[in-house]
């Protein structure tokens, strides 16, 4: 490396600790980003949806680079509620999203880190990967650099943490303890390809455009989580995530719920002759607003999964760390000018992060899954008694309608009470 003393030291090329270099080095400060994998994306694992605003902040008009490796933008966004054998299909499609800006893309992270990465270069960052910070180095209280596994020292003004969930470096300076069961979900995906006129067929797809689904109920077994479904160039996404604490309770293998969701009867034709090319695993921080950490301490601060910034009601995460990374770099480059980089000049992480997306989503979403979990009917009773009411609505067998409606409205009273369905739907609807 050509220095050892840096402005800024980013831990992390992910979506989080690249926004950040990024932002740093376009403002004129001396930036290193480390990387312990390979490469960038390397181990990294995401559905993968990228949003357009928030990559735009960082780099705009990203999607006019012919490199960026984006995969489909999204078109149709669809949520599909399973029971045993049937399912519901909500999907929302719209031609504003056929015109650039597209709203969101499907990327494949591997190949988007690492050209992420790039840009970071570009902008002026030293960028290094196979290098895995294992300590932070201290004066007092004040973060004033890092140590890395072979043992070099690297000092600066500031770093910025990026390191994705359970950060063993916020843990080293006690931000943050070691993630309980019930504060993460475990996550695992699975990469199938298919040619592309498949992909255009079965999701009624023309040229780029892409689909995304989020599928609840049965496919999750009871447990509090949902698969995912998204189409690439020429692959699919598919993935299923869940409370890690979920997946102990109900003693099911995250790999063995993958393969039952991709049998049910309405997911499996989606994927026929699709073949797997890539199987990950990777933990999703979600204990949310409840969980977030202290964020910044003297020469420090916190981005991304590292901070638990996830919004799991909207899919998001990489966004809010792109975000949270920027926020932190645009705090680093005033406390360049002030010449301070104690905690009471990082406070204003804390409020850019206020006035931003970020908290105001974590804070607004903090009781969806708390309520959810309260009332693990929402994910498996009421999806079997509304597949079950629209199949007989929609089946011919010569009732009159009167009496096919009674029929429904008996079967529902007898599965649960009016009153106790209202009560149910009313205590997640506050949580939004
Ligand atoms: C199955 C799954 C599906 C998801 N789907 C979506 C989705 O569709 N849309 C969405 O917005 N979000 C999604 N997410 C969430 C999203 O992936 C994360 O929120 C996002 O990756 C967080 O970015 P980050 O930079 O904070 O952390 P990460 O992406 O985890 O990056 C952390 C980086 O730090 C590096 N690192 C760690 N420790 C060290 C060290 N000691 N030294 C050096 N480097 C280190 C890691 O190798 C890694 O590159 C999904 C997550 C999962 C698991």
């Amino acid at each position: 490396m050509a220095d050892d003393k840096f402005d800024v030291i980013v831990v992390g090329a992910g979506p989080a600790g690249t926004s950040a270099a990024i932002t740093a080095a376009k403002a004129g400060l001396n930036v290193v980003l480390l990387e312990r994998g390979e490469y960038p994306g390397a181990k990294n694992v995401q559905g993968a949806v990228l949003y357009t605003k928030n990559l735009a902040d960082v780099l705009p008009e990203f999607w006019k680079d012919p490199t960026c490796p984006l995969e489909r933008y999204i078109t149709q966004q669809n949520v599909m509620i399973t029971a045993e054998d049937s399912a519901i299909q909500i999907g929302y499609k719209n031609e504003k999203w056929v015109k650039e800006p597209h709203n969101c893309y499907t990327i494949i992270r591997v190949n988007f880190d690492k050209w992420y990465a790039q840009q970071a270069e570009k902008a002026g960052a030293q960028v290094y990967s196979g290098v895995k910070v294992s300590k932070l180095l201290r004066e007092g209280t004040k973060v004033v650099g890092i140590e890395t596994s072979e043992g070099d020292q690297l000092k600066s003004d500031v770093v910025i943490c990026c390191d994705g969930v359970n950060s063993m470096l916020a843990q080293s300076i006690g931000l943050i303890d070691e993630w309980k069961a019930d504060e993460v979900a475990l996550g695992v995906k699975e990469v199938l390809s298919l040619p592309k006129e498949r992909i255009q067929d079965r999701f009624q797809l023309e040229g780029n455009e892409g689909s995304t689904f989020e599928i609840f109920g049965g496919v999750s077994k009871g447990m509090l989580g949902y698969a995912f479904m998204y189409t690439n160039k020429e692959s699919i996404s598919f993935g299923v995530g869940c409370k890690l604490s979920h997946f102990q309770k109900a003693k099911i293998a995250p790999y063995d719920l993958l393969e039952s969701a991709k049998k049910h009867p309405v997911i499996r034709r989606f994927l026929q002759d699709a073949k797997p090319m890539e199987y990950s695993a990777h933990l999703i921080p979600e204990g949310g607003y409840y969980s977030l950490p202290p964020l910044y301490t003297d020469g420090f601060m916190l981005a991304g999964d590292a901070a638990q910034m996830i919004n799991p009601t909207h899919r998001e995460g990489s966004n809010l760390a792109m975000t949270a990374g920027m926020l932190a770099a645009q705090t680093a480059v005033e406390a360049k000018k002030k010449g301070d980089f104690s905690k009471n000049t990082l406070k204003a992480y804390q409020q850019k992060l206020e006035a931003s997306m970020v908290l105001p989503d974590l804070e607004d979403h903090k009781d969806v899954e708390p309520k959810i979990e309260q009332n693990m009917d929402l994910l498996t009773v009421y999806p079997d008694m509304a597949t079950k009411a629209l199949f007989e609505y929609f089946t011919v067998d010569g009732r009159a309608k009167r009496d096919v409606q009674k029929s429904i409205f008996r079967r529902i009273r007898k599965t649960r009470s009016f009153l106790r369905i209202a009560k149910d739907f009313w205590a997640v609807r506050k949580a939004f």
